[in-house]
Order: structure tokens, then C-alpha cells, then sequence
């Protein structure tokens, strides 16, 4: 699904953020990505939804080298991929329903199709019947529920998440990865970043490790120690 051959990233300015990484995805895989502040967890991130490119090597969704696929194309890369960020980026002005049904309608789907796949998003992520709900009315944990609706409702083949849990309570924590479990049982490849190494010590998910741009390597992860 996601394959990394020989990649650099070196920002303007000089700051090399990514060192030969090597790294691969299988398709239907959920992992982690850790690593700490700095790390270049983002970066990499960025680099698969061509926020940023690589400035060597080779990096490949599907098949796919994307370091060469124009500007033009970027906008049909993306609908494949459900983002998910640790301040949620909601539209605090509109309902919860206008901020699931916001990747539907740029993509120009009908009326009655969006009500009926924002109405299964919703329910998917147990926030069902919260539709007029304005997110600020919500818990964080709950706007953290919308923006993983929101993210789910095109049904992607691939999600990547930043710091998901950055802001919520373990129990929370816990609930939101049980919550991409259920995505990745239905089939879609997850790929999670985070520096909460207690949070990835309680599941049996890879671990992808990145040190000052470096790729330490996957790690298996058994319950109770963690070895990052
Ligand atoms: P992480 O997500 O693990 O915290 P980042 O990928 O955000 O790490 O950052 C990796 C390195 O690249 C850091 O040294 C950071 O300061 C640098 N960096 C990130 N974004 C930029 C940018 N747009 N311009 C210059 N340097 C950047
Ligand atoms: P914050 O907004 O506080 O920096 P977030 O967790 O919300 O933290 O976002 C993490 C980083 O990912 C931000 O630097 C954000 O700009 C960046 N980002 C935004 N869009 C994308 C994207 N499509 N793919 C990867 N990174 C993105």
C-alpha cells in the first residue's frame, strides 16, 4: 500500500528531516509510526498525501511512484486517503453533519447519497442522532469522533492519523484505536502516529520508529513492554 524506497526529505533552509528511509505498508496493515518531537513522523505523513516531496528516493501508493505525479493529480491522490489530526481541524461554525458531509460534497455526490453515508459515518464512530450538534458543543473526544467521520465517510482505502489521541485521556485513547480496529477489520490499511508509547504497548501492531530522520525499523509489539 505505502512503500518508501531510499527517502530524503532536506527542507529549504537545509534541515534534513528524513535519511534514507526505508519503509513499507502492506496493504490491509495497521501500524504505528513513533518517534520522538521532531523526529520527522510528520514528515513522512506529508510526504504520502504530497504536502511535501521527497528530494531523493522513491516513495509509491499502489504501485504508484507519487514523487512525479503532477499537481493536477494530487486532489484524486488524496480522496483515496482519510486524514486525521490531533486538533481535528472542524469547522466550528457548522454542524456535524456539514463537516462529515464536506469530502462528499466536494466530490459531488447527491443530496440524498450524503445524508444516507454521513448518517453511517456517524453511526460507525457512535455519534449517531448528533448531526445538528454544532462540535463545540461536543467533548473533545467527541469532535475527535467527528473529524474520524469525516476522514471515514468516502470510505478510503488508506487512513493516516497525527497524534490522534495528543489530547485525550487513555480511556479516550484506547477507544479511538479500538475505533481504527474496526476499520482495519473492514480492510483498510491504518497508518498511526504518535509518541504515546504506553498507548502502543497495549496492542499487537507493528511499530515503525523513527529517530532524527532515521528508520530504526518495525517492531513487533507484545502486551506489557514496550521496546522503542
Ligand atoms: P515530528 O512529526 O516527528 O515531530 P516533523 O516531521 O514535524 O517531526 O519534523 C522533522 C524535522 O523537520 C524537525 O527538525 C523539524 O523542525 C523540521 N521541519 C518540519 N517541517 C519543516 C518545514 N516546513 N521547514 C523546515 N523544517 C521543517
Ligand atoms: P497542528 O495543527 O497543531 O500543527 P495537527 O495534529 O492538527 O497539529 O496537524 C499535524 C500537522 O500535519 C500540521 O503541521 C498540519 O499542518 C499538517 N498537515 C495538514 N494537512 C496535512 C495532510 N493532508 N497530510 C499531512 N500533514 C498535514
Amino acid at each position: 500500500m505505502i512503500d518508501f524506497q531510499q527517502v530524503s526529505k532536506i527542507y529549504p533552509g537545509g534541515q534534513m528531516a528524513l535519511e534514507e528511509v526505508n519503509f513499507h505498508l502492506q496493504k490491509g496493515e495497521m501500524a504505528f509510526l513513533t518517534g520522538h518531537s521532531g523526529a520527522g513522523k510528520s514528515t513522512l505523513l506529508k510526504l504520502i498525501t504530497v504536502i511535501e516531496r521527497a528530494t531523493t528516493g522513491r516513495v509509491a501508493i499502489n504501485g504508484h511512484d507519487i514523487a512525479k505525479i503532477s499537481s493536477k493529480h494530487v486532489p484524486y491522490l488524496r480522496r483515496n486517503i482519510g486524514m486525521i489530526f490531533q486538533n481535528h481541524h472542524l469547522l466550528m461554525d457548522r454542524s456535524v453533519f456539514d463537516n462529515v458531509a464536506l469530502p462528499l460534497v466536494i466530490e459531488g455526490f447527491s443530496h440524498g447519497e450524503i445524508r444516507k453515508r454521513v448518517a453511517g459515518a456517524l453511526d460507525m464512530v457512535g455519534l449517531y442522532g448528533k448531526e445538528r450538534h454544532n462540535p463545540i458543543m461536543l467533548s473533545g473526544g467527541e469532535q475527535q469522533r467527528v473529524g474520524i467521520a469525516r476522514a471515514i465517510v468516502n470510505k478510503p482505502p488508506l487512513l493516516l492519523a497525527d497524534e490522534p489521541t495528543g489530547n485525550l485521556d487513555p480511556k479516550l485513547s484506547m477507544d479511538i484505536l479500538r475505533l481504527f480496529e474496526t476499520f482495519n477489520d473492514a480492510g483498510t490499511s491504518v497508518l498511526i502516529a504518535t509518541h504515546d508509547l504506553g498507548l502502543i504497548a497495549r496492542m499487537k501492531y507493528r511499530t515503525f520508529t523513527l529517530k532524527q530522520g532515521r528508520m530504526l525499523g518495525a517492531q513487533e509489539l507484545h502486551h506489557g513492554h514496550a521496546t522503542a
